[in-house]
């Protein structure tokens, strides 16, 4: 503040402190407390003295001159005297005002000075002290060694230096091999002291570096003698090693599994990985710390080193988990788990939902907004089923290709209109090579073009009788959309499930299978965990997959907040450290220790086989395999999903697309809103970016504009599927398009009596169309599509709102809106594909 050179006392104390407050404000908070006080009490000692100049002008008893010799003269000469002193004293008191400030400025100046330097020299002595240990560390290993030198007998003491860096290692027996690398490593690591003190002490001091490096005879200097002076060390100790053979060598029970990382074995031994990976190179391996090695390379090692090795197999590692079979007498009846297959449109969607709005939602007000990925219904008769929510082959294929099989009875939809198409075989396929009981629910009976006995003599072709075909699979005619012979359809999968006597065991630890899972903003790490046996309760600790946790809560397909879930029941289940994968089958364990040993035992398998398959990792890898191939040519995709499984399903179909000449390479595919690196990875290879129901974010947006980047959105993976396969063929044709044509962005929700939910928006880019499409999304997720039911600005309903303007809208029949949602508008139009 300017305030400093003007105003007395206000100036001196808020313009003299201040700034060296701000100052010291950097390392100490609290000198602003102390600086005003002790100025204070400086500032009072000044004023007395200016306070007895006044009193001498005023009073004058001191100067009153003691010659009387004429009464005139007398007063002449005092009056004289008295304007001289007053003068005199005037500037005294000036001088005196003035020193007194010039002195409180100094003494302010020397206190703020003086804490800092107290500082400083705080900071200084607590270094000055680190180094002074450093170096009597080093002297004591110079002192050590010329003793050695001198003595070159056994009685060698293990030398400070290793004691500090080294630990318990330093005593144990070095093989043979273990004489060059320690000492390399050991440079490294003084060198990176040196580095260290270096640039520490640049900054202020640089005197004592130059102190150190003189007593230690210059920085390049030191570490050649170091580096002499471990390697004596080393012989001397071996010396002394062969000697007394009572070194306190510890001898370990090493655990091994199959496989283990270079780095990890060093440390299950308490040894130096310097050391572990010179021995692996004298055994004629080239190894870094982070490869791993199989499990008799490392028994090797682990000899050589003196310890015990104890092999563990995975089934070691995950003993724990219980896996005890279950009596006869403990198992019970679970309902059967159905996946809906069949070709796009035939209407497996339709299907799920009809069953699911005639079973679940009757009587439920506000419609069912939760989507679990499974959910349950009870048939007219009792009983219950359990239907995985996701159509296709998506959740069946991936979890089948990771080892869990959840599904015990698949429906097979075939329109009526229509005939046995290919993912109508694939389904077929799926099923057989499953061995899981199929039915077939002929759909669209309603519809009049409808021929049934078309797709019976059609899927007899594919080796699927039907019972009206004298077979043994069940068949169902239907409508998803009147309703008709649902309830046949859920009579033949109850009778199914009869005949195929599913039990499972509720009173034990629960095992299941995620049939979802995904980062949900709010919430974490969301799975949804088909139960298989067991009951899974609120509090249980499990692994999944790679992943673990405690049971933090446990949600039912209604939304609703359960305590537990037995066999064949799909619960959310949130407590996990990590989001899980499609098809991970989680186990509950006894402890945490136990859950997180055996997910960390399981990632970094994970890790090996990847390491092992040569999977790229990074970019460059990525660009480098992409161009591998020069004879065949390649549609690089980058693919971006809402969820793991449908990451992988696309990942699935895009490898089975392309022949001889065509292939697709999907250079990465993750779960989540389109970011920004994606777009560079994409650009990089000239490939399109597809987003499975998520978004590019803003920053992703304008670098796809500026890269001349392709984004294409999809909600079905079958248009992804054709789309992809019609451009790796070079087929591409005018299609529909959906053209994105505003966003707005929810600020507010409100409830109104008769509507619903209505969302006050801004319109954050072009305009608002009653008549578009919408989309909700959370995060860049897509969490719901459909229309508006209003568009209204302020009272009035309006056709469309511009850009900057704010807005009510409320969505038919949907009701899950929050603020910060956005919402996205859309068009559809026809267009020429430029797919690249
Ligand atoms: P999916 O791709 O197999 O999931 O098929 P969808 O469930 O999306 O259905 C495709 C189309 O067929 C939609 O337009 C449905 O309305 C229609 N659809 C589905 N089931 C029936 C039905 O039983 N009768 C009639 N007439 N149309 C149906």
């Amino acid at each position: 503040m300017s305030d400093s050179d003007g105003k007395k006392t206000l100036g001196l104390r808020g313009g003299g402190s201040r700034p060296g407050q701000v100052k010291q404000s950097f390392s100490h908070g609290r000198t602003k407390n102390v600086v005003v006080e002790t100025k204070r009490k400086r500032v009072v000692v000044p004023k007395p003295a200016a306070g007895k100049a006044g009193g001498a002008a005023g009073g004058d008893p001191s100067r009153r001159p003691a010659g009387i010799t004429d009464s005139e003269m007398e007063r002449r000469l005092k009056a004289l005297q008295v304007a001289k002193a007053r003068e005199a004293e005037d500037a005294a008191k000036r001088a005196a005002d003035e020193k007194a400030r010039e002195e409180e400025r100094a003494r302010r100046r020397e206190e703020i000075d003086a804490k800092e330097r107290a500082e400083r020299e705080r900071e200084e002595a607590l270094k000055a002290k680190a180094e002074e240990e450093e170096r009597k560390k080093r002297e004591a290993e110079v002192a050590a060694e010329r003793a050695r030198q001198e003595k070159a007998k056994p009685a060698v003491t293990t030398a400070p230096q290793q004691d500090a860096d080294g630990g318990a290692q330093t005593a144990r027996v070095p093989n043979k091999s273990g004489l060059a690398t320690p000492r390399k490593i050991d440079r490294e690591r003084d060198d990176q002291k040196g580095r260290a003190s270096k640039g520490r002490d640049d900054g202020r001091r640089a005197g004592k570096l130059t102190l150190n490096q003189a007593l230690s005879g210059g920085e390049g200097g030191r570490h050649r003698s170091m580096a002499a002076m471990k390697r004596k060390q080393e012989r001397a100790r071996q010396k002394a090693m062969g000697g007394t053979e009572t070194r306190e060598k510890v001898v370990r029970d090493v655990q091994v599994p199959e496989t283990i990382v270079v780095q990890e074995l060093a440390n299950r031994m308490a040894e130096r990985v310097a050391d572990v990976v010179k021995a692996l190179m004298n055994n004629g391996l080239m190894l870094t710390q982070n490869q791993s090695i199989d499990a008799d390379t490392a028994e090797l090692i682990v000899e050589e080193f003196g310890h015990k090795i104890v092999r563990v197999s995975d089934a070691d590692v995950e003993d724990v988990i219980d896996s005890v079979q279950d009596d006869e007498g403990d198992l019970e009846s679970r309902p059967p788990v159905i996946t809906i297959m069949g070709h796009v449109d035939h209407g497996k969607t339709s299907l799920l939902d009809a069953i699911r709005n005639a079973k679940v939602v009757a009587g439920e007000a506000g419609g069912i907004t939760q989507h679990i990925g499974a959910y349950q219904v009870t048939t007219d008769d009792g009983a219950v089923l359990s239907f995985l929510d996701t159509p296709g082959h998506a959740a069946f294929t991936s979890m089948r290709a990771r080892g869990a099989q959840v599904t015990d009875i698949v429906v097979l939809v075939v329109a009526a209109d229509d005939a046995v198409m290919p993912q109508t075989i694939e389904a077929i396929a799926h099923a057989k090579a499953a061995e899981v009981p199929m039915i077939v629910a002929i759909n669209k009976i309603d519809k009049p073009e409808a021929n049934p006995d078309k797709v019976r003599t059609d899927l007899l072709q594919h080796e699927v009788i039907v019972e009206k075909m004298s077979g043994e699979v069940q068949d169902v005619e239907v409508s998803a959309i009147s309703g008709q012979g649902l309830n046949e359809l859920l009579e033949s999968i109850a009778l199914q499930s009869e005949i195929l006597e599913l039990k499972a065991n509720p009173k034990r630890a629960a095992s299941g299978a995620v049939i979802e899972a995904q980062l949900d903003v709010g919430r974490g790490p969301v799975a949804t965990v088909l139960v298989q046996n067991g009951t899974l309760q609120q509090g249980d600790i499990f692994v999944v997959g790679e992943q673990w946790g405690k049971v933090r809560a446990l949600i039912d397909d209604k939304g609703e907040r359960v305590k537990e879930a037995g066999p064949s029941v799909p619960v959310e289940v949130l407590g996990l450290n990590g989001t899980p994968e499609a098809g991970d089958v989680l186990n509950v364990v006894d402890t945490e220790a136990q859950a997180r040993e055996i997910a960390e035992y399981r990632e970094q398998q994970a890790k090996d086989k990847r390491a092992a398959a040569g999977a790229a990792t990074t970019l460059d890898q990525l660009l480098a395999k992409a161009k591998d191939d020069e004879n065949v040519s390649e549609l690089p995709i980058v693919v971006k999903a809402d969820v793991q499984g449908s990451a992988e399903a696309i990942g699935q179909a895009m490898e089975k697309i392309g022949n001889d000449e065509v292939r697709v390479r999907v250079l990465h595919s993750g779960v989540g809103a389109i970011t920004e690196s994606d777009i560079g990875l994409a650009e990089a290879s000239g490939a399109p970016v597809f987003g499975f129901n998520v978004r590019a974010n803003a920053p992703a947006r304008a670098a796809a504009n500026q890269k001349g980047v392709e984004i294409r959105y999809y909600s079905v993976i079958y248009d992804l599927v054709d789309d992809v396969k019609a451009a790796a063929s070079g087929l591409l044709s005018a299609e529909v398009r959906e053209n994105f044509i505003g966003y707005a962005e929810i600020k507010e929700v409100f409830k109104v009596s008769n509507v619903g939910k209505v969302a006050g928006c801004l319109v954050t880019e072009g305009v608002a169309r009653r008549s578009a499409g919408v989309r909700l999304l959370r995060d860049n997720v897509v969490i719901h599509e459909g229309t508006l039911k209003t568009l209204k600005r302020f009272k009035d309903e309006v056709a469309e709102v511009q850009s900057g303007q704010e807005c009510g809208m409320a969505f038919e029949n949907y009701d899950d809106i929050r603020p910060a949602d956005v919402i996205e508008i859309f068009e559809r139009e026809e267009v020429e594909r430029t797919l690249a």
